[in-house]
């Protein structure tokens, strides 16, 4: 069970290179204690808002206002329920807010929730925005992009990347537009130590990869992936919102539902490792057979031992049904429970080309600022830059290819500070992925 502490969080949210209002919005609404972890778990949310400007904006609000309030309020009737109420609630807010004045009809927003909890993880979603988990050099999309494309490539049983005449960003479930709205949730997908989560706006996606993405979420402390995560999107023109929340799952204990046999026995008290069951049948079976001796024998104490052996064997008999029971209770899952998905899952394991990629990319950006004249933190650069070669040349790719992460966050505020107003700075990220 992971203890409620137990946890690192980090978020960002910017409003980008092109537009000049932030309509995203997150809330993080950890448990405050031992006890709130049991009942609540810590609940995390991005939106993204849809509409002119201040409609946008005031959707996203509602959004991550209205939703842990009402999570809270019925944390008590299962994630499950708490969890659908709280959208299909806030859905009906917005929708009445949205018909009340001509400006904010169509008022919509997505919502991506992450629901912490000591079963797992809890996904809750409308819309386009992104869940992640990172674990063991994979990427794994943990929610369904109720996108056009999406929609489209799923009644057409293909990859939603082999749509791509169609445009991205035509969104086909949100909260508010319409009175009732379908939710999807999902969980609980059981924790590990080390487990990633990433939720995100698609102004995070839109520009940077999933291997991307996993890579930086996987090298960097959480805080540092996030600033790094957005300067990449902004290198790349920064067409939309950017808003990322990463969380860090600590170490994990055993769950306490865990299957018996899973247990060291060890752990188990003395009734619980002894078979008692087996042995009151095979006492019940030696008495009876005693009985009969006795009865055959016309000896006294036949009736008596008789009445022990019965009661034996229906001790046995009830202690065979009872451990049965407990046994497959152990390795059910529990009663509230939908089916576990990974939508789509992707490699972010680091390796030597990999690492030299990024070394690449990053020549490439020192290159262009020195050919502008722009300042930089050049000596702190070079510091990352050669721990980096060093580590690399240890064989320590994951600490080289943070070093470079690092180095490469240096030259993209740089960059940030100069660049002219929408200029796109493609060949950096075309050498990374490619
Ligand atoms: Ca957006």
């Amino acid at each position: 069970m992971v203890c409620y502490e137990n946890i690192e969080y980090a978020s960002l949210s910017d409003v980008g290179v092109r537009r000049s209002h932030n309509q995203d919005a997150y809330a993080i609404v950890p448990a405050g204690d031992a006890e709130q972890w049991q009942s609540r778990g810590h609940l995390f949310l991005v939106a993204d808002g849809m509409g002119a400007h201040a409609v946008g904006e005031l959707a996203s609000k509602l959004a991550v206002d209205a939703i842990p309030h009402i999570y809270a309020k019925h944390a008590q009737e299962g994630p499950l329920v708490a969890l659908r109420r709280s959208f299909l609630e806030t859905n009906v807010t917005i929708h009445t807010r949205g018909q009340q004045n001509r400006d904010f009809q169509g008022m919509g927003t997505t919502a991506t929730a992450l629901l912490l909890r000591p079963e797992g993880a809890w996904i809750a979603h409308v819309g386009d925005s992104r869940a992640y988990r990172v674990r063991a050099g994979s990427i794994e999309q943990l929610s369904f992009d109720h996108s056009l494309v999406w929609e489209l490539a799923r009644r057409q049983h293909i990859s939603p990347n082999e749509l791509q005449h169609i445009p991205s960003n035509v969104i086909v479930r949100s909260l508010g537009p319409e009175p009732l709205v379908q939710i999807d949730i999902e969980g609980p997908h059981p924790l590990e130590s080390g487990d990633l989560f990433l939720l995100c706006s698609d102004g995070l996606t839109g520009p940077v990869s999933d291997r991307e993405i996993g890579v930086i979420v996987s090298v960097l402390p959480p805080a540092e992936a996030c600033r790094l995560l957005v300067d990449l999107a902004n290198l790349q023109g920064g067409p939309d919102n950017i808003t990322v929340l990463i969380v860090r799952v600590g170490e994990v204990a055993p769950r306490s539902g865990a299957p018996r046999a899973a247990a060291s026995p060890a752990s188990a008290t003395w009734y619980e490792r002894l078979p008692w069951p087996l042995l009151a049948l095979f006492l019940g079976i030696v008495l009876a057979l005693g009985a009969i001796a006795l009865t055959y024998n016309d000896w006294p104490g036949g009736m008596p031992m008789f009445l022990l052996a019965t009661i034996a064997l229906v001790c046995g008999m009830v202690g065979l049904l009872v451990q049965s029971h407990a046994d497959k209770s152990a390795t059910e899952p529990p009663p509230e429970m939908s089916p576990l998905r990974v939508h789509r899952r992707e490699t972010c394991a680091i390796d030597l080309p990999y690492v030299q990629r990024i070394a690449k990319a990053l020549s490439t950006l020192e290159t262009r600022i020195r050919e502008q004249g722009w300042e930089a933190s050049w000596s702190e650069c070079r510091r990352h830059e050669e721990e980096a070669e060093r580590r690399q040349k240890s064989g320590e790719l994951t600490a080289a290819c943070r070093e470079y992460c690092r180095a490469m966050h240096v030259l993209t505020e740089a960059y940030e500070r100069y660049r002219p107003r929408g200029e796109i700075f493609k060949p950096l990220w075309e050498t990374m992925v490619k």
